[in-house]
């Protein structure tokens, strides 16, 4: 008897447990800064990590950098498995950067094995921060330029870097491209498609940056008819720091980008990756194909510019 009222007590908190997310990735979705609207997107990206059923995800919302609150802003990483950045501090090279004790809580986290997704103008931030540029191994904006690192692209199918001088960061008009899959093996990859069509985006294109270890699992051709270089761009790309694991997604521009079956699984799998190097999540039936786009309506639905404003 005793022992039946000590299991069944057991199986009490373990239902509790994972009714409270534990057992689950501790996931961080960091917001409160960035050049593109985060009110809209942040709420997309929860859901789409929630429906994963994997991840038990904290949204935290920074203060802007120049807010004097923000110097209380000292989140504790090490409670989470994996930080999302929907984040930058602007896309002005003089932007105010995280002070030093920030930076160095950060470095440590994915240096003691934390992961970090780097999503779309992410990658805008912190252009003086050498240590967030090894993570995301290319950049855009923020006043960089050839001092930031060479140019990275496909050429002939192998990953090349160019050093010829200029700014970093452009894209064409949000249009939707071709994804050619470049690593079939990545745990990331495995299962996906050779190539796919990607909802209207932002293609970006010109980065820069150390590109030190980094892995190209994807790439899109830039094409000349939207402003494009002509060349194949990365656009899903991986990359060891210290024991960190660190996924660089450049899509995902807006809620309609973000509503993309393909970003919603690349930002699924890429978190789960990040976590713990492996992925365990199946494509679902309804992935993009190399000729026909694949968006979430109900995603699209939650971009409150899909609503009109209410008659005043
Ligand atoms: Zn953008």
């Amino acid at each position: 008897m005793k022992n039946a009222v000590a299991v069944l007590f057991a199986c009490v908190l373990l239902a509790a447990s994972l009714a409270h997310g534990q057992g689950r990735i501790r996931v961080m979705l960091l917001d409160g800064q960035n050049n593109h609207d985060w009110r809209a997107t942040t709420p997309v990206l929860k859901k789409i990590l929630d429906e994963a059923g994997l991840f038990d995800t904290t949204v935290v919302t920074a203060p802007e950098i120049a807010n004097p609150a923000f110097a209380t802003f000292k989140p504790d990483f090490s409670q989470y498995r994996v930080v999302v950045m929907n984040y930058n501090n602007g896309i002005d090279g003089k932007a105010p950067e995280w002070g030093d004790e920030l930076k160095k809580s950060f470095e440590a986290f994915v240096q003691n094995g934390g992961g970090m997704v780097s999503i779309h103008g992410a990658d805008n931030a912190f252009p003086h921060w050498p240590a967030f540029n090894d993570m995301i191994g290319v950049g855009g904006w923020g006043a960089r330029d050839e001092k930031s690192g060479p140019l990275w692209y496909y050429k002939e199918g192998k990953l090349v870097s160019d050093e010829t001088p200029g700014r970093a960061g452009a894209h064409g008009a949000r249009l939707p491209f071709l994804v050619t899959a470049r690593d079939a093996s990545h745990p990331i990859m495995k299962g996906l498609p050779k190539a796919w069509m990607h909802h209207g985006d932002e293609l970006y294109m010109n980065l820069r940056g150390p590109g030190k270890n980094m892995t190209v699992l994807a790439t899109a051709f830039a094409d000349p008819k939207n402003r494009g270089t002509g060349r194949d761009e990365p656009m899903v790309m991986v990359l060891p720091f210290g024991k960190g694991r660190v996924v660089h997604l450049p899509m995902g521009h807006d809620v309609p980008a973000m509503s993309s079956v393909d970003f919603v699984v690349l930002t699924q799998r890429g978190t789960e990756w990040a976590a713990t190097g492996a992925v365990t999540q199946k494509v679902p039936a309804n992935f993009p194909t190399a000729t026909n786009v694949s968006y979430r309506t109900d995603l699209l639905m939650m971009d409150p510019a899909f609503w009109p404003a209410p008659p005043k």
